[in-house]
């Protein structure tokens, strides 16, 4: 004796949470399943426990999949106005830090306990520390197994995240049902992660706990933010921008002096010849890191004695430092994952497989990346609305 449903949703993250609030507030009868004994552990961790939970300037072209216009109906109908409304309503102190990112004042926990508050309000069944052990469709349902029990549906929604993380129970479940109903899936590959460098560039690594205002590129991408360098390369929110759209055995550019006017080494050798590089770079950068760079730069006299075009070469190489990182510090230390659930097969519209009338994928499970900076909850909110909306 099976137990019906509306609609079953599987992942109590962020996604899951609100395509459950949502369908549950449309009257229909919504199961909501996570094998964790709590909902929305990434969230709770997440912004530092702070929980970055939207960005203001949200962008389609903020976003890397196989499609990239395939986020824009779901960000363009739920907005991160609606999102900071809802945080308002209850009560939630929040603040602007930098680049339009969204902060709690308080905690994390707070946005998890708003959307647990909107499922309970919509009546959603929740199911936590229960593991699906199968799942089939017949007769145009959804029947979900669990503890023995069958559970079914005409609308299945996967929203169990991708495996980034998993010490907090991130799998790429999602990945396996979507497979056996015939979806494709783009390579899964860890993002917003550190990337590593090798012994050729070890004398970087030395430079643990420096950090800087950098520019880093790669191909058409580049983000203005903090670099930091690690025991292991480099991390800090300009590299885990970077690393998303890294592609291995590649090189990035790092330019070290951001906004500084081309010849001002030039213009320094005329001011003040008895200086060092390493002096005037300690100027304007770290002092570790200025040493590290001359040191690298093999340019350890005065300025004076240096002629204008070995300072013109040093100024090209300090603004377009190449970097090929050997890997990353992979999932067990990526944000979230790029790659998942293709595109292709999904309505950008309401999230359903096109060959699969029922099935569902909204949030991280889905071949949509945002950037750092609330971009991926923003996907995750405005997917589990479309998704929330159309079951
Ligand atoms: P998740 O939130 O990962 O939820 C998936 C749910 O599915 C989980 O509850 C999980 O337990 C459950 N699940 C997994 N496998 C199974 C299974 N087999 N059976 C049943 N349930 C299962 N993004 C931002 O926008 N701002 C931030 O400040 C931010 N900070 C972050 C900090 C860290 C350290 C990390 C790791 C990520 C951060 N992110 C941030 C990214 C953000 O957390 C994710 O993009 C977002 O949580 C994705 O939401 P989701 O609902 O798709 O997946």
């Amino acid at each position: 004796n099976a137990e019906s449903f509306d609609a079953i949703v599987l992942g109590a993250g962020a996604a899951g949470m609100m395509c459950a609030a949502t369908a549950g507030g449309r009257g229909k009868r919504v199961l909501l399943v996570d094998h964790a004994d709590e909902p929305g552990k990434k969230i709770l961790i997440s912004g530092g426990g702070r929980c970055n939970f939207t960005n203001i300037h949200i962008a389609a072209d903020r976003y890397i999949s196989g499609n990239p216009h395939f986020a824009k109906s779901a960000l363009g109908r739920y907005t991160p106005q609606d999102f900071l409304g809802l945080v308002e309503r209850y009560g939630i102190a929040w603040h602007e830090k930098t680049l339009g990112q969204l902060f709690c004042d308080g905690s994390a926990r707070q946005i998890v306990e708003m959307m647990v508050q909107e499922c309970v309000k919509a009546g959603v069944t929740a199911m936590l520390a229960r593991t699906v052990s199968a799942i089939s469709h017949r007769d145009g349902r959804f029947v979900v197994m669990i503890g023995g029990r069958e559970y079914t549906a005409p609308a299945l929604v996967l929203a169990t995240g991708g495996p980034s993380i998993p010490k907090l129970g991130a799998t790429g479940f999602a990945y396996d049902v979507a497979r056996q109903f015939g979806l494709s899936i783009v390579h899964p590959r860890p993002a917003l992660v550190p990337l590593t460098l090798g012994p050729d560039e070890a004398l970087f690594r030395s430079l643990s706990g420096v950090s800087a205002d950098v520019e880093v590129r790669w191909e058409k991408a580049r983000f203005r933010e903090a670099a930091l360098f690690t025991h292991r390369g480099l991390s800090g929110p300009a590299m885990l921008q970077i690393s998303s759209y890294w592609q291995h055995r590649t090189p990035i550019y790092v330019n070290f002096l951001p906004g500084s006017e081309t010849g001002w080494t030039i213009q320094e050798k005329q001011a003040q010849p008895r200086a060092t590089l390493k002096r005037i770079l300690a100027g304007r950068l770290p002092a570790r890191l200025a040493d590290t760079l001359t040191e690298r730069l093999g340019l350890e006299g005065d300025l004076g004695n240096l002629p204008d075009k070995v300072l013109r070469a040093a100024e090209a190489q300090l603004t377009g430092w190449a970097f090929t990182p050997t890997g990353t510090e992979g999932f067990a230390k990526a944000e979230v994952t790029a790659g998942g659930i293709s595109t292709n097969g999904l309505s950008s519209r309401t999230m359903m497989a096109a060959r699969v009338p029922g099935l569902y994928a909204i949030g991280e499970a889905v071949d949509v990346t945002g950037w750092l900076g609330g971009y991926n909850f923003q996907w995750a909110w405005a997917s589990g609305r479309a998704a929330g909306e159309a079951v």
